[in-house]
């Protein structure tokens, strides 16, 4: 398997930029996946990897070589796409042994590796079967045969799930990462669905208008996020806008004051995460900050419920309650405290945002 680097690599359209300047390593063996809102740039990395775009400047290796200007059919790059793009015509096996044909491998080699690929991803005693007489979890798995079976330096693999339901979406997701794991195989994948990124990727990269707004593991993304988008878009949270009034010291635009950790004065956003957040029925001690407010909704999510909670006209935040059956459970227009530490929270500049999560 190869090491994958982007190296300053933009694609530009006319005036406009599709990706700017995206620099990436990705280790051998490694799983990592660009995350972020349509019309991000991910499909457009992940082409320019593949050797469908080239790229407007910057360059692109695989191992030792550099690829920037190779066709697709030169890079050993295994591709599985959201449409699944069988060959309606075409047996399991032999859309499974296309691309090896097309290698010009000899027929006994062809039949081994269509036989192994399809051991992979357990669909030996579907090989005969045509495109259509197959789930589409089925269909799924033949296109992941297809590109294993060519044995490739690189997986990409753009949104493969999207076209499956939600729960066939979760076996295949553990099936994929099982696979690339016993296979060593370096992937890149393309999704927007921010679950599919956490729960199958070593490292994630958040793209926001064509650019990298943060690479990293989901715990870097989500405890120390660069900024307010990515603080938006990996998981949820409350953003308060307000201005650091001194060290320390937070007013909201609704005019609440709050203790926070030390920024530069001026304008900011302080984001709450939903599961730092303290909820009691009287005020609480020993927190930085305990704020009285009302339950205006609560929504019912099984081993959790969200509070959201009414501090200031302009300023609400939502709570997450852990359903452990023997908790404090708040009804809708209750008057609670809220509390969390300064260290809790995270501090952003003001307008940071691009597009708002
Ligand atoms: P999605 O999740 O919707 O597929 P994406 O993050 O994969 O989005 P890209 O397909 O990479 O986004 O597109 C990035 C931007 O580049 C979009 O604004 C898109 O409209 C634009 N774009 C893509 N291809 C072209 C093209 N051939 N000509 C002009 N603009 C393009």
């Amino acid at each position: 398997m190869a090491r994958l680097l982007l190296d300053h690599v933009s694609k530009r359209y006319g005036d406009f930029h599709a990706v700017r300047d995206v620099t990436l390593e990705v280790a051998d063996g490694e799983f990592v996946v660009l995350l972020g809102p349509s019309g991000c740039g991910k499909t457009t990395t992940l082409r320019m990897i593949a050797g469908f775009i080239t790229p407007t400047a910057g360059s692109v290796h695989l191992g030792e070589s550099d690829v920037t200007t190779l066709p697709p059919w030169k890079r050993n790059a295994g591709l599985v796409f959201q449409s699944y793009a069988l060959f309606p015509h075409l047996s399991v096996a032999q859309n499974v042994a296309f691309g090896l044909e097309m290698r010009r491998l000899g027929k006994a080699d062809i039949a081994a590796r269509v036989a192994e690929a399809l051991r992979l991803v357990r669909l030996e005693h579907l090989a005969g079967r045509l495109p259509r007489q197959l789930s589409g979890g089925q269909q799924q798995r033949v296109a992941l045969a297809r590109a294993l079976a060519i044995r490739p330096d690189i997986l990409l693999l753009d949104e493969p799930l999207s076209n499956l339901d939600a729960k066939l979406r979760q076996e295949v997701r553990v099936e994929i990462r099982e696979l690339q794991r016993q296979l060593g195989l370096t992937t890149v994948m393309v999704t927007h669905d921010q679950e599919e990124a956490l729960t199958m990727a070593d490292r994630l990269v958040v793209m926001n208008e064509g650019a990298v707004r943060q690479i990293g593991s989901q715990r870097d993304l989500y405890e120390r996020p660069a900024d307010r988008f990515v603080a938006g878009f990996v998981g949820r949270g409350t953003f308060l806008e307000g201005r650091i009034e001194g060290p320390g010291r937070f007013r909201t635009e609704g005019g609440l004051v709050v203790r926070c950790a030390d920024g530069a004065a001026g304008s900011a956003v302080l984001a709450l995460r939903p599961e730092r957040l303290e909820i009691a029925a009287m005020p609480l001690a020993g927190v930085d900050n305990s704020l009285p407010g009302k339950v205006e909704f609560v929504s019912y999510l099984g081993a959790a419920s969200d509070v959201h909670v009414r501090l200031s006209p302009s300023d609400r935040v939502i709570v997450q309650i852990a359903n452990r059956g023997d908790g404090f459970t708040p009804e809708i227009g209750a008057t609670v405290h809220i509390g969390w530490s300064a260290a809790a929270a995270r501090l952003f500049p003001a307008g940071s945002v691009g597009h708002d999560a």
